[in-house]
């Protein structure tokens, strides 16, 4: 049956076919110099676009990677980061 439903998810396994990043206006940018690698923007992000990932010269150490395709630009990343390490920027 033919989907007639865009930016919907109506099929299992589908959502990383629903990119919410075209829908932003701006998006969140890491200061690494200020983040202390907490991850309550991981946790918090609604589209869970924020990977923890290893950072290369300090072992055990992780840092925020966002994935811009489906990061909505929402802010709530800026808001929850309790060294205001995440500003937003204008994109588009
Ligand atoms: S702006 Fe919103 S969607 Fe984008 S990374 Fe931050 S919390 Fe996630
Ligand atoms: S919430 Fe802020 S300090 Fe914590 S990992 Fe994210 S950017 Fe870094």
């Amino acid at each position: 049956m033919k989907d007639n439903k865009p930016n919907l998810i109506t099929k299992p396994n589908t959502t990383l076919n629903n990119k919410t990043g075209p829908w932003r206006t701006s998006r969140p940018v890491t200061d690494y110099n200020i983040c202390i690698g907490c991850a309550l923007c991981s946790k918090i992000c609604p589209e869970a676009c924020i990977a923890m990932v290893d950072v290369p010269d300090k072992p055990g150490k992780k840092q925020p990677v966002t994935d811009y395709d489906y990061c909505k630009g929402c802010a709530l990343c800026v808001h929850e980061c309790p060294v205001k390490a995440i500003k937003m920027v204008a994109d588009y």
